[in-house]
């Protein structure tokens, strides 16, 4: 039996070269009063590897349900290589799922629990069951485990022949909902690793959620950070993290210092300082005291009207006993011993900020940052 599979390749995104492999185009979601998914539009591209993360109840369930066909959205478009796949059932959408609770059948060996993923469909280019099991467990590391029980496997294991069992038939997606939250850290580690792998090599577009933004960094060619049923930002780890759009991701998404200030003057940094910044400066004061900040590339800011509230952010990394801007006399309120660095909790005027120290620090501190490790989130 071979399994109806929709066209592939058949819709262009219009941000990448890559055909569009999914796309969500206005999708809401709601569960009687409760608003799931708020008109979502997003496209993952062929061959990638798109993570979905965000808070509890934020959506990310329901958006790969969606996808899966598990749900049907309330309104709006679900399309699968181009084709309309809105009314088509899961078993036809040609999708692999793999759970956070890995619902392997314990009376199940390992090598059936595998070629269950085969029942609605023939391994794909003509190789027997047996092949394709063994094929299946060699790609996720576990050659010749096929007569073992799934109790004689760590958590790790099990999860990885979860991950065997749904690509058993070829699927040409897979989605993963939080398939690492029952593992612990270590474990996790090294499971997103072989995860980014077998995704690397077997080219298959995946749809990953995670409530774990580190996790998300970490394995994603591209990421969105939902909140509340909508997608805040979408993009590389790299720019999520450097730049990102809002307030809320700026919090979210790694360690961060967010400041709210008005805006009390700016000026035009010279091209030709040598400094890197050859956009605009703005400077903002902060309960009295005034910070540059560069605007390069941040959101339009035109005119960037004194008086403007003004959101802006500094990641720790970017705080710097030896700047030579920026800087405030802070008081240490805490310390945390990572190994590689050490995070330091302090008061400034009433807020909690957060530095990365080499060493431990206490008492009262002098920092600063340079305006270009700075990025404004909100200005209004
Ligand atoms: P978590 O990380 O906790 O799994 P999530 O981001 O995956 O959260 P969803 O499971 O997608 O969030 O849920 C989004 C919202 O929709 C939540 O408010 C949730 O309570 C609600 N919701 C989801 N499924 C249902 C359902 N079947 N019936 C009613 N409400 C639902």
């Amino acid at each position: 039996m071979t399994r109806e599979r929709t066209p592939r390749g058949s819709g262009k995104n219009p941000e990448g070269n890559a055909p569009t492999a999914v796309e969500l185009d206005g999708v809401t979601r709601t569960y009687g009063e409760t608003v799931a998914l708020r008109d979502v539009s997003l496209s993952v591209r062929e061959g990638e590897f798109f993570t979905l993360v965000g808070p509890s109840g934020c959506g990310k369930t329901t958006t790969l349900r969606l996808i899966a066909g598990f749900e049907s959205p309330t309104a709006g478009t679900i399309r699968i290589g181009g084709a309309d796949v809105t009314g088509v059932p899961p078993e036809s959408r040609n999708i692999g799922v793999v759970f956070q609770n890995y619902a392997l059948f314990p009376h199940m060996t390992v090598g059936e629990n595998v070629g269950y993923g085969l029942r609605f469909a023939d391994p794909p280019d003509g190789k027997s069951r047996g092949e394709r099991v063994a094929e299946l467990l060699e790609l996720v590391d576990l050659p010749g485990l096929q007569n073992r029980k799934p109790e004689s496997l760590s958590g790790g294991q099990q999860q990885r022949v979860a991950i065997a069992r749904a690509l058993a038939p070829g699927p040409e997606l897979l989605l993963l909902d939080e398939p690492m939250s029952a593992l612990d850290a270590r474990l996790r580690e090294r499971l997103r690793l072989q995860v980014k792998r077998i995704q690397t090599e077997l080219g298959i577009t995946t749809v990953y959620v995670t409530h774990d933004q580190e996790e998300a960094l970490s394995i994603s060619d591209r990421m969105a950070v939902m909140q509340d049923g909508r997608l805040e930002q979408v993009g590389e780890p790299r720019a999520v993290y450097r730049r990102p759009d809002t307030r809320f991701v700026a919090e979210f998404v790694g360690d961060n210092n967010v400041f709210v200030g008005e805006v009390v003057g700016e000026a035009v940094a010279d091209p030709g300082d040598g400094a890197g910044s050859t956009g605009a400066q703005l400077d903002v004061d902060v309960d009295g005291t005034r910070f540059s900040i560069a605007t390069d590339g941040d959101p339009a800011i035109d005119p960037p009207a004194t008086g403007s509230r003004a959101v802006f952010c500094v990641r720790p990394e970017a705080m710097e006993p030896n700047a030579a801007e920026n800087r405030f006399d802070a008081r240490v309120t805490g310390t945390e011993f990572l190994g590689e660095t050490t995070r330091i909790h302090l008061e400034w005027r009433g807020r909690e900020l957060l530095l990365r120290t080499a060493e431990p620090l206490s008492g009262d501190v002098t920092f600063g940052f340079d305006p270009d490790g700075a990025h404004l989130v909100e200005i209004d």
